[in-house]
């Protein structure tokens, strides 16, 4: 069945050219095994409190160190990942790993981090995740609240019953939730109320809105003021003007993730560039 699907794929994508499909064909080839030869790696970004000025969490980015093509984004390889279904095992590490390195940030440097760790629509289907999350979180020790789990408006909004449901088991075991690149599904606004969720993060595009200028940043104050009557902590993502930093905390945004706070490092240069020395 994941091989229908990839050639299903393969059509939607010709138009690119024959370059961009080899590529992909060959990324694809080698994604299987990739895991287990030690090639894929995450990359954590600061999230900052901006109102009580404190590094509060990190978001874990996946990346791939390809033997021959170097480091790739997960923009080229998450598409295949999905297909083939490996995105269960790979995200299954990724989460894992997430919680083993807050753990270790935690014993070495005394930071009591939150990690936010992205989910995709078909780990999300798997009949198997909230059973799987649960095994993996208690294994790590880490205190499931401070696990934030990142969903897209449109994985949530396909099946509100069935993503209301899954929800509820997750919060059930203390996890957090928040939706990732959100307003950009906007057409469902209506129905967020009834997903449990703790938090928003308002899509980079609508903070790129905030320009050095009057009459900019009309949808981010909005979306902010949506959130907040809805009762949800409101994160921003892509910050990378001071400008748009003072716009968003005057608007009473209180977490920022973005270039102007640091971009993704690996796990040792997380360490040495964002957490307090080791004693
Ligand atoms: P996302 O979850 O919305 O993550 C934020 C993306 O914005 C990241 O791209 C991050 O590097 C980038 N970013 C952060 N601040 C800035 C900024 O100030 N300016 C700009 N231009 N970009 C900024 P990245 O790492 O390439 O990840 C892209 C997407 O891939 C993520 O978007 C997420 O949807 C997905 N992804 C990444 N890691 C995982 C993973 O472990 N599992 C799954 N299922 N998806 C993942
Ligand atoms: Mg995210
Ligand atoms: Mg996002
Ligand atoms: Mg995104």
């Amino acid at each position: 069945r994941a091989k229908e699907r990839g050639r299903g794929k393969v059509v939607r994508y010709v138009p690119q050219g024959k370059d961009v499909l080899v590529r992909q064909l060959v990324l694809e080839m080698d994604l299987w095994g990739a895991l287990e030869r030690g090639e894929l790696v995450l990359y954590y970004q600061p999230l900052y409190d901006v109102l009580r000025g404190k590094l509060v969490g990190m978001e874990a980015l996946l990346r791939w160190r390809h033997p021959e093509m170097g480091l790739i984004p997960p923009a080229e390889f998450l598409p295949q990942a999905e297909d083939t279904g490996l995105i269960v095992p790979i995200g299954e590490w990724v989460l894992r790993e997430a919680l083993r390195q807050l753990v270790a940030w935690e014993r070495e440097t005394g930071e009591v981090l939150r990690a936010y760790v992205n989910v995709s629509a078909v780990q999300f289907d798997d009949p198997e995740f909230v059973r799987r999350v649960a095994a993996i979180v208690a294994e790590s020790g880490v205190q499931p609240n401070r696990l934030e789990l990142e969903l897209t408006e449109s994985v949530l909004m396909r099946d509100i019953e069935a993503s209301v449901e899954r929800l509820k088991e997750l919060k059930a075991m203390g996890i957090r939730i928040a939706v990732d690149d959100f307003g950009t599904g906007y057409s469902s606004l209506s129905y967020l109320r009834r997903l449990p969720i703790d938090a928003v993060k308002i899509d980079r595009s609508f903070v790129w809105e905030v320009k050095d200028e009057k009459d900019t940043g009309t949808i981010a104050t909005a979306v902010i003021y949506l959130a907040h009557a809805l009762g949800l902590e409101v994160v921003a993502e892509g910050v990378e003007t001071e400008w748009q930093k003072e716009f968003l905390a005057s608007n009473s945004l209180q977490i920022m993730q973005g270039y102007y706070f640091g971009k993704p490092l690996p796990a040792e240069e997380f360490a040495a560039t964002y957490l307090r020395k080791a004693t």
